[in-house]
């Protein structure tokens, strides 16, 4: 491997092969990417960095895509989050030095609506323009981190396992978030899985 793996256009190459395409998304995505990294000092994120890094990213769209390339981060290695606000931001968090940026893209209501036609001016367009970045403070806990599960519960309603600390305990009954909210994206939940 060249040293110079984190140059704009490889990576944008690698993005492309790892999306199908470069849309404006992958595009913002990937100089997202090369910022967070270089303001967190990390030049070789798929290399010997890899384990000092993990990204929060805000959108399930295809900027997310671009980072998960550039950056090697993953859920399934537990490195990437993906909070789905629907925002075209990421926070970068350097493991080891503890600093962590977060990078939100300035796009306007006009420029959303002509992003394709605007995918090559993304390219070009000063960072200032395009991106904001802020110093931030993630408070990561042990049950956040990679490696195996420090814990996993069963739910009292359920009877479902519930890793890393994701059950809620109330009244001293450890419940599901599901079974403590009595409805879940796939529905409301029958009146015996509902904890009262
Ligand atoms: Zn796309
Ligand atoms: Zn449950």
């Amino acid at each position: 491997m060249e040293e110079n793996h984190l140059d704009l256009k490889t990576c944008l190459e690698e993005a492309k092969a790892f999306h199908g395409d470069v849309c404006a998304g992958i595009v913002l995505g990937t100089r997202l990417a090369l910022l967070g990294l270089e303001a967190i000092g990390i030049g070789d994120p798929k290399g010997k960095d890899r384990k000092d890094l993990i990204v929060y990213v805000e959108t399930d769209r295809c900027a997310t895509d671009a980072i998960l390339s550039v950056t090697g981060c993953h859920p399934g290695k537990r490195s990437m989050k993906i909070l789905d606000y629907g925002k075209m931001a990421a926070t970068f968090i350097n493991l080891e030095s503890g600093k962590a940026v977060r990078v939100v893209t300035r796009m306007n209501k006009k420029k959303a609506g002509e992003v394709d036609a605007q995918k090559t001016d993304f390219a070009g367009t000063p960072e200032e323009e395009l991106f904001s970045i802020t110093n931030v403070e993630v408070p990561l806990r042990p049950e956040d981190m990679p490696g195996k599960p420090l814990q996993i519960s069963v739910c009292s309603v359920c009877g479902e396992q519930v890793m890393d600390k994701r059950e809620i305990v109330r009244d001293g009954r450890i419940l599901c978030k599901p079974c403590s909210e009595g409805t879940t994206y796939y529905g409301t939940l029958s009146p015996e899985r509902t904890a009262t």
